[in-house]
């Protein structure tokens, strides 16, 4: 016979799968010897089988009638008993914590009768009313479904009629006529009267709890905290104990130590004369725990010992819930308790100064994610009010300026000191001096891994995207959302942690632990913040205990500063596209317009010093690290005016019958001949590199002074050149020859060795399959993830996100954004294959990721797996990117 209920002292920690975290945490402050009220647990197996069969399994009414019977024997009364009846408390506990999402109903037993025999125990009168009068609510809102409201409502006219404030102030009298009305409810609502049978009561509990896993309050709790569908709760039914007998009587919270600072010592609420639900519910005022001790200082001291007893067993924070019923104390529940990321810092590293957990558990008890809350500015916890949009966190942190509608008014007005968002529907990269100026930038369009997101989280700014019900009108510079206009010139909140956007100015908290990286990680002095000294203890762990090294994606001598003071050992990827920009634009226009070879080189030689000087900055902040140079990789009309404008520019010139402007025509006619209908599979990357003559030539000749430069400085430049989008071993054969070709023809008029490695970015499917031809002519690897992610599932980076993805997320065809996390399924074992058949070619090729899954705390731990040697992310991601190579180590 299967076996579905087990008694308090029959389980164990361990057993949480079955018997739920409650039910296990139950059983083992049983085992601990704690006073726990007797009792036992229905498994989640019996939940199971009843939610696949829809009844209750065979077996089950027999075990729980025999365990009810030793509970009887055991406290020495009676369910239903006329005289001092034994009450249950009926309460759901999942394998994981759902906090208020399933049923509990308290006082099983109460009846007409034993009600009656409950009043009679002296001082109990009141009591028993009271208890009952809960049950009738309880029962008859959670397992008959009456509307809860419904009870509020009695009990607010009786509170009126008899002019009182709280329900404490409501005598015998009033709870006997309470009960007699939400009988009347329940009769009038359902048809039935309420069970006064106990038997009945228990079962019909224990359905309900049941039941309550499928309520839609559960369900989407699950789903937001991925938790499986089919796991089903347990059930566990203890003996009541009350603290609400009187002032020697009262229930509490505690926590072994400050879930929100991590601060040491016991810390909790009591609330006098209550129940459970009382202080959670927060009716009435609680008091602090020290408070107890004045109160009950024997009670106070037993707990104080208890908690320590459960810190030191679990070796981690706990909290409990307890209730003192005349002096006693009983404990009613325990777990390892949920903390902010500032307590979990202070937690791990102290427990690990106490010795009580290991260095490497105190890493494992921490994680990326809290570590990139703890960096940035937050919003303070008050006076922020409701977001009118929504979006994407594409970049965390929080900042609050004027509403600016484009890159020329961000820089205008944050010249003038301003502080200035900028909203587009999305962004390009004409907007890049905008976004430098912008403290945020807010888009309506774009997912993770549009051009906002990604060149804002490069640069630290916040960054929310793809905000639905958000309608930019950048020609009347305002935007709509929620039913709020909000023009240039307003002031607007931007949480890119949360993805949440608020009208006004909401109050800011600086972060200490972005202060500690900024400064280079050094030790903290004494007088530091406890969660600073706690983060850098618990760093300098992760970096001895980490095998993957960690670089940075950086395109400027400030980005390599800064991605040095945060730890990154060298930049994984140096995209060159972004030295293209700006004031340089009409020198890159006129090399694309080019129509002869003279005038090409021309073009290209008057780019050259330009990068030069870009590659000597880079170089020299990089100085004694690996610094990967990529070729340029996106296609060339992205450096061209846009299509539409140009047009409408060109024709509102020939309305007006003036003479066409003749660059206009000229720009207009190489935007329509470069025209590509999937510019992101279109002539980009190494394409470019074998197609348009010199382009290679000059950027790695640009790289070779640089180096040759820093070398007769007395500098110590350590390039690695990288070739993008390659498909095919020729291509990247083919532009290595000119490479190597520019590489001499330096190395000899300088008289300096400027040669260096040239390796390949791994990005597409076709590549990975090939990796062991293509190890052939790579000296490394560096997987481009986010064009691996975009060709393998044949999503479009720019446009899914905001397209379909939270769609695609409900009907859970996958948790998270695969642009976001690595597919490890799909897109890993490309990344697989790779690693293996690269190195079958090319022991101990060198192998890295450059894609924004670099920084990514679930990914990291993936590339960890597979072997790679480095990640390499945006400088602010640095951090996080070393803390969690540590855990995935550890
Ligand atoms: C990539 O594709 O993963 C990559 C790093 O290159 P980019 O994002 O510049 O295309
Ligand atoms: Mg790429």
């Amino acid at each position: 016979m299967t076996r579905y209920v087990y008694d308090f002292t029959q389980g164990g920690r361990e057993m949480a799968d079955l018997l739920g975290g409650k039910g296990a945490n139950l059983a083992e402050m049983v085992r601990m010897g704690l006073p726990v009220p007797p009792g036992f647990t229905i498994s989640t197996r019996a939940c199971r089988a009843y939610l696949t069969a829809g009844a209750l399994p065979a077996g089950l009414e027999e075990q729980i009638a025999e365990h009810l019977a030793a509970l009887e024997r055991s406290t020495g009364r009676r369910l239903g008993q006329v005289d001092d009846p034994l009450l249950l408390s009926v309460r759901s506990g999942a394998r994981f914590s759902m906090p208020g999402m399933m049923d509990t109903i308290l006082d099983i037993g109460l009846n007409d009768l034993s009600v009656l025999g409950l009043a009679r125990v002296p001082g109990r009168e009141r009591f028993a009313w009271d208890s009952y009068r809960r049950l009738v609510q309880m029962f008859g809102s959670t397992v008959m479904g009456v509307d809860s409201t419904l009870f509020e409502k009695v009990l607010a006219t009786i509170k009126r009629e008899h002019e009182v404030a709280d329900d404490t102030g409501l005598d015998v009298c009033d709870l006997i006529r309470l009960v007699e009305s939400y009988k009347d409810l329940v009769r009038e609502q359902t048809g039935e009267e309420f069970p006064q049978d106990p038997a009945e009561q228990l079962r019909r509990a224990v359905l309900a709890v049941f039941d309550s896993w499928n309520g839609e309050r559960a369900r989407i709790y699950r789903r937001r905290e991925h938790i499986a569908d089919d796991l089903g709760t347990a059930v566990n039914i203890q003996t009541m104990v009350f603290g609400n007998c009187g002032p020697d009587s009262g229930s509490g919270v505690a926590f072994t130590r400050d879930p929100a600072s991590g601060h040491p010592g016991s810390y909790g609420d009591y609330l006098v004369n209550a129940q459970g639900e009382d202080v959670v519910a927060g009716i009435r005022n609680t008091v602090p725990l020290q408070e107890l001790e004045r109160l009950d200082p024997r009670s106070h001291a037993q707990l104080c010992g208890y908690l320590r007893t459960l810190e030191t067993h679990y070796r981690d924070v706990c909290d409990i819930e307890f209730t003192i019923e005349r002096g006693t104390l009983w404990m009613l529940q325990t777990r390892v308790a949920k903390r902010t990321a500032q307590a979990a810092f202070r937690v791990a590293a102290e427990l690990a100064d106490e010795k009580l957990i290991s260095p490497t558990e105190a890493l494992g008890r921490v994680s990326g994610d809290a570590l990139s809350r703890l960096m940035f500015p937050r919003f303070a916890t008050h006076g922020v009010g409701d977001p009118i949009a929504r979006g994407v966190p594409a970049s965390p942190g929080a900042a609050v300026g004027v509403a600016v509608f484009t890159s020329a008014e961000a820089v205008r007005r944050a010249l003038d000191g301003e502080s200035v968002v900028l909203v587009r529907p999305e962004t390009n990269p004409d907007d890049l001096p905008g976004m430098v100026a912008a403290q945020a930038v807010l888009t309506s369009r774009g997912g993770k891994t549009s051009h906002a997101a990604v060149v804002a989280r490069g640069m630290g700014t916040v960054c929310v995207c793809g905000a639905e019900g958000l309608t930019v009108d950048v020609g009347e510079r305002r935007f709509t959302a929620a039913g709020t206009t909000v023009n240039e010139g307003e002031v607007i909140s931007v949480d890119g942690s949360e993805g949440t956007v608020y009208l006004g100015s909401a109050p800011l908290v600086d972060s200490e632990v972005m202060r500690y990286f900024e400064s280079g990680g050094q030790e903290p002095t004494a007088d530091a913040s406890p969660v600073v000294g706690a983060v850098h203890r618990l760093m300098e762990q992760a970096d001895a205990t980490r095998r993957l090294d960690v670089r940075a994606n950086a395109d400027t001598p400030q980005d390599a500063l800064r991605a040095r003071r945060f730890g990154a050992r060298g930049i994984g990827l140096c995209r060159t596209e972004h030295m293209f920009l700006g004031e340089r634009r009409p020198l890159v226009e006129a090399m694309i317009l080019a129509e002869t070879d003279a005038a090409r080189s021309e073009a290209l030689a008057a780019l050259l010093p330009l990068q030069r000087e870009d590659f000597t900055g880079i170089l020299a902040a990089m100085d004694g690290l690996p610094v990967t140079i990529r070729l340029l990789d996106p296609p060339l009309h992205e450096f061209l005016p846009d299509h539409t404008t140009l047009a409408v520019r060109v024709a509102e010139r020939a309305a007006l019958g003036q003479v066409p402007d003749a660059r206009d025509t000229a720009l207009l006619a190489a935007v329509t001949r470069m025209h590509e209908e999937n510019p992101m599979l279109g002539l980009r990357g190494v394409r470019l590199g074998l197609v348009v003559p010199g382009l290679v030539a000059m950027q790695v000749r640009a790289l070779a002074e640089a180096v040759a430069e820093r070398k007769r400085a007395g500098g110590d430049p350590r390039p690695e050149i990288m070739v993008p989008l390659v498909d095919a071993v020729e291509e990247l054969r083919l532009v290595r020859a000119e490479v190597e070709a520019v590489l001499t023809e330096v190395s000899q008029e300088t008289g300096i060795d400027v040669g260096c490695p040239v390796g390949t970015m791994i990005e597409l499917p076709r590549a990975a399959l090939t990796a062991d031809r293509i190890a052939e002519d790579a000296d490394f690897f560096s997987l481009g993830t986010n064009d691996l992610t975009q060709t393998t599932w044949g999503f479009s980076r720019d446009d899914v996100e905001a397209a379909f993805f939270s769609t695609y997320l409900d009907k859970g065809v996958f948790q998270v954004s695969p642009f976001e996390t690595i597919d490890r399924d799909g897109v890993g074992r490309l990344v697989r294959i790779a690693v293996t058949e690269g190195r079958r070619t090319r022991p101990g090729l060198q192998i890295g990721v450059c894609g924004e899954h670099g920084g990514d705390p679930a990914s990291v731990h993936f590339f960890h797996d597979v072997g790679l040697d480095y990640v390499s992310c945006s400088p602010f991601r640095v951090p996080v990117a070393r803390l969690e190579a540590g855990r995935a180590a550890a």
